[in-house]
């Protein structure tokens, strides 16, 4: 009903071509919002305004969406929005920092289970006839990566929140079996392409999709989330890509392409970061995953130190670098940290960050939390920018960071993390360890840095230490 008034509103002043080249128009200029959003998003100062173009690209293609009469009926699209909107909204408003990466594992897996349905309702209705390889490619694809995007996604959540166990779930002649659902994949999808018609063929490949999405992640374990959850995200941007192929949409193809390439190019990031080969990750770890080792005897004994003790050595200091890590954001601290950051600054001591790319549970976790503070975007250095800066470095402060400032990953052949890069607070002439007691950090090992000379502990709450701080110094200045 509502779609028959706009479409009679609209063709009161345009014929059908006009209206078509409109949409056409619309479509584009939302592609290129969707381009321009993700290039401002590259940096922390624009990353703000290309939220909002993309926001707005994503405005504008879904009320391009609604005009385009042969889609679906208008009331229903209106309804749908009614509720993903107000679903989105409570999702926002109440997800913790903390929750954010389980959040995204959500988002993923919903955007992948509505391409794969889109393509099953596709196939259903007769959309595929006996002779359309190339649309069935489309769909099969579609299906296929939505399928095991979704059920993927979901296990990560489950890791990731805690109700899966974290460590990589293996089980005997898990290998075949994998190799086994690879080959039945390849198989249907082939002979789908070949003869559409096989209908029986097709929902044969929705299901082992499911399986294979779960037996995909069930072998990483917790520490190479990141990657999967980037993986993951690439998964469901070329499922959403051939969603566009499949409807014929152009501005779905080109946002799930852009979605699909960054998230490639994110996972090669994180690859780099844990120090994993791509070819492992592409597979899901089969046969390669890490075994926890055996922890080596740690040498040394932990030096605790209170706040106000700890406050007295930053007084004396002249270059402070601060590592945050996951603990800053559990503690909610950055905003005590921005005060302790601006009193160290106005005494001429040089503060800058240094931000490890998996410090938290997300790609840019720390950056989000230190803007959400107003840190100044200029003091935030990547990994690459300031490893070689800590030997010259007087303190370093590590707030609720542990794997990613951990040496068993350049010094224990032996260790589950070897080979990651981490940043080198070990060679700054006084570490601060801001932590509640000894947990481990996510991969679940021992951190030998806690136990070196220079470094010393500050136990407790890091908000509530990095207060103690702000209150030494000015009772220092007193
Ligand atoms: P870690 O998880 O290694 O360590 C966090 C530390 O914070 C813990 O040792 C904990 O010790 C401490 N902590 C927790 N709460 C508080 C608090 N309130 N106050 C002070 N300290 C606290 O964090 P990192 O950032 O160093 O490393 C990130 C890890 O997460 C890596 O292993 C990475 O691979 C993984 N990961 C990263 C993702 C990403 O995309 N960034 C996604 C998923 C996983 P204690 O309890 O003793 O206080």
């Amino acid at each position: 009903m509502i779609d028959n008034y706009v479409r009679k509103l609209f063709t009161s002043f345009a014929g059908d071509q006009e209206i078509r080249l409109i949409i056409g128009i619309a479509y584009l200029v939302a592609s290129v919002f969707f381009i321009m959003g993700l290039k401002f998003m590259s940096s922390p100062r624009t990353a703000r305004r290309g939220m909002f173009m993309a926001e707005a690209g994503m405005a504008l293609a879904i009320v391009t969406t609604l005009l385009d009469q042969e889609i679906i009926s208008l009331e229903w699209i209106l309804i749908g929005l009614f509720i993903g909107s107000i679903a989105g909204y409570v999702m926002a408003i109440y997800t913790p920092m903390t929750a954010m990466p389980q959040r995204t594992a959500l988002s993923h897996a919903f955007g992948a289970l509505a391409a794969m349905l889109v393509g099953v309702t596709k196939y259903y209705t007769g959309h595929v006839k006996g002779d359309d390889h190339g649309v069935m490619i489309a769909i099969g694809l579609e299906v296929l990566l939505g399928a095991m995007t979704f059920t993927g996604s979901m296990i990560a959540f489950g890791k990731l929140q805690g109700t899966l166990p974290g460590a990589p779930i293996q089980y005997k002649g898990q290998n075949l079996i994998n190799f086994a659902i690879i080959a039945a994949l390849v198989g249907s999808f082939g002979y789908l392409v070949y003869n559409p018609g096989a209908s029986m063929l097709f929902y044969v490949l929705a299901g082992v999709s499911l399986v294979f999405g779960v037996s995909l992640v069930l072998p990483i374990g917790a520490a190479d989330m990141p990657v999967v959850m980037s993986l993951l995200n690439a998964y469901a941007g070329l499922a959403g890509c051939a969603t566009g192929f499949a409807l014929n949409n152009n501005v779905l193809i080109i946002a799930g392409a852009l979605d699909g390439a960054s998230g490639v190019i994110l996972s090669i990031i994180m690859t780099k970061a844990m120090n994993r080969s791509m070819t492992n990750v592409l597979f899901g770890g089969f046969g390669a995953v890490q075994e926890v080792a055996a922890a080596r005897e740690v040498k040394g004994t932990i030096k605790g130190q209170t706040a106000e003790e700890a406050a007295s050595i930053l007084d004396i200091a002249d270059s402070v670098i601060i590592v945050p890590g996951y603990g800053m954001a559990v503690s909610q601290a950055q905003h005590s940290c921005k005060k302790l950051v601006d009193y160290l600054i106005k005494k001429g001591k040089t503060v800058r960050f240094a931000i490890h790319p998996v410090a938290g549970r997300m790609p840019g976790h720390m950056n989000v939390l230190l803007a959400e503070a107003g840190v100044d975007y200029d003091l935030l250095c990547d990994m690459e920018a300031i490893n070689d800066d800590f030997p010259t470095t007087d303190v370093s402060i590590v707030i609720g960071a542990n794997d990613v400032v951990n040496p068993a990953a350049k010094e224990d052949k032996a260790s589950p993390i070897y080979g990651m890069p981490i940043l080198n607070v070990d060679a700054s002439r006084t570490v601060m360890v801001l932590k509640r007691g000894m947990n481990p950090g996510f991969s679940g090992i021992e951190n030998e840095l806690f136990y070196k000379d220079n470094c010393v502990m500050v136990f407790g709450d890091a908000k509530k230490t990095l207060d103690g701080f702000v209150a030494g110094l000015v009772e220092l200045d007193a």
